[in-house]
Order: structure tokens, then C-alpha cells, then sequence
């Protein structure tokens, strides 16, 4: 399994995720162009897409794709909830429901929806399996929810929300009701909140963690890096037995992971 996280922010989210047989993006929220750029400097081409999956309506995740489908005529997946809240999405002519809570096969990808605590109409994480290899994918979440725990334990790799310090929240310029939104249970999961869930619920079996989501306004990737694999017991880049913690970022893609 080959994935790489095309970008990750308010500025946009992408992840590509390619089996042998299988090539599909989730979430889209930037145009053409942004994305011919990454794939180029991923090393990583698109001439089909297989599916495009989606976690949410909110626009960083979404706006790129009704330009991409009228390109590619790939199916775009989503929830019944998804959908109802996205009149753009409701447009387009090749949309599908997903099931939450029960796998389901794109090619020889295996993929499981499952719900997220978050602002949103009915947003969900996914965890994907092909080739002997297990991933998860859960951003924008306040808290890791139990499905999350459960899954965690057989992971290869994880993709996850490390949004922001809370201290630089609370010091920072937002509105205190944006503050509220952001650190309560729907918003997004801070550092030390993904550093406590990792310490407690990871397996052995995880070799990667991207981080994912992180804020320009109230996180720096040294400190996110820093905190998780803190929480880890590991320096930065993993130890001898530890994950590796990598960084994903809002402008360019991250490490392609071939596993
Ligand atoms: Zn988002
Ligand atoms: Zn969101």
C-alpha cells in the first residue's frame, strides 16, 4: 500500500492512497492545479481514480471536488449526511453512500467509515485494508471516540489529527467562542490529546503516524512533533522500537509511504 498525505490544514485536505489494483483520494479541497503540483512533487501520478472518499462537508475538505470528478468521472463517496448538507455535492452525477460501521471493497481495497465527534452533518474517519496492511485516516475530531480506540490496536499506519497547543490557543487571537469551538468535543484534537490516545490505545504493530490538521495559527510542526512523540517516549523520527511520527503540511505533500 503507497500513501501520501497531498495536503493537510484549513488550506486544504488530500490524502492519495494506492494499492496494486486500487487508487483513490480522500477529500479534495483544493483545485487542479494545487493537486497536479503535489502529485508532480510526490513523485505520484493520477491518470484514474478509482474513488474519491470524503470525511465531511466542510469546504477544506470539499471545494476541489466537482472540478476533479468532471475531470476523472471517478464515484465520490460519502454519507447520507454529507450529502444533505452539500447542495454542490448533491450536483454531481456519480455520487455514493457509504455504510458507517460496516466494510466495504473499492477493487481489493478494504474500507470501514466510521463516525467522528465533530461540527459537521455526519463525519467520519476511515480505516483501510489491502495487502496484508491496516490504516487509519481521522481528522477533524474533538475527541478520539471509541470505534477510534478499537481500531488503533491493528494499525500499520495512522493518519491523525494534531491540531493544536492548547496554550497557544488560549494565548492566541481567536474569539473566545471560536476557542470554545475548537478545544470542545466537536472541534479538533490538540497535541497532547492525540499524545495521550497514542500512549494508551497504539499496538505494536504501528511503523508510521502522520501527523495531520495542524493549525498555522495555534501549533508549530516542531512542537506537534515534539509533544507527540514526547507522549511516544521517542525522539523525533521514532526510536528503535517506536513509530515513526512524520509531519504533514498545508502547501506540499509529505513522505510517501510504501508499505
Ligand atoms: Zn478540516
Ligand atoms: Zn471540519
Amino acid at each position: 500500500m503507497k500513501l501520501c498525505v497531498l495536503g493537510s490544514g484549513s488550506a486544504g485536505n488530500c490524502t492519495y492512497i494506492a494499492t496494486r489494483e486500487t487508487r483513490i483520494l480522500v477529500d479534495l479541497g483544493f483545485g487542479r492545479i494545487s493537486l497536479r503540483r503535489r502529485l508532480r512533487q510526490a513523485g505520484l501520478s493520477l491518470d484514474r481514480l478509482d474513488a474519491l472518499l470524503l470525511t465531511h462537508e466542510h469546504t477544506d475538505h470539499v471545494s476541489g471536488v466537482p472540478a476533479l470528478v468532471r475531470d476523472l468521472d471517478a464515484p465520490v463517496l460519502m454519507t447520507e449526511g454529507t450529502l444533505r448538507e452539500s447542495p454542490p455535492l448533491q450536483e454531481l452525477n456519480r455520487v455514493k453512500i457509504v455504510p458507517v460501521g460496516s466494510p466495504f471493497h473499492i477493487g481489493d481495497l478494504e474500507v470501514e467509515a466510521f463516525p467522528v465527534s465533530h461540527d459537521a452533518a455526519q463525519p467520519v474517519g476511515f480505516r483501510f485494508a489491502a495487502e496484508g496492511t491496516q490504516g487509519l485516516l481521522a481528522t477533524d475530531l474533538g475527541e478520539p471516540t471509541q470505534e477510534i480506540l478499537e481500531h488503533l490496536a491493528g494499525c500499520d499506519w495512522l493518519i491523525m489529527e494534531s491540531n493544536h497547543d492548547e496554550e497557544m490557543v488560549l494565548a492566541g487571537p481567536y474569539p473566545w467562542l471560536l476557542k470554545q469551538r475548537l478545544m470542545g468535543p466537536k472541534g479538533h484534537l490538540s497535541n497532547h490529546a492525540l499524545g495521550r490516545c497514542l500512549k494508551t490505545h497504539l499496538g505494536a504493530k504501528t511503523r508510521h503516524v502522520l501527523l495531520a490538521h495542524l493549525s498555522r495559527t495555534n501549533n508549530h510542526p516542531q512542537l506537534a512533533l515534539d509533544q507527540v512523540s514526547e507522549a511516544l517516549s521517542g525522539p523525533s523520527g521514532g526510536g528503535e522500537s517506536g513509530p515513526r511520527v512524520h509531519l504533514t503540511h498545508q502547501n506540499r505533500p509529505s513522505i510517501v509511504l510504501d508499505l
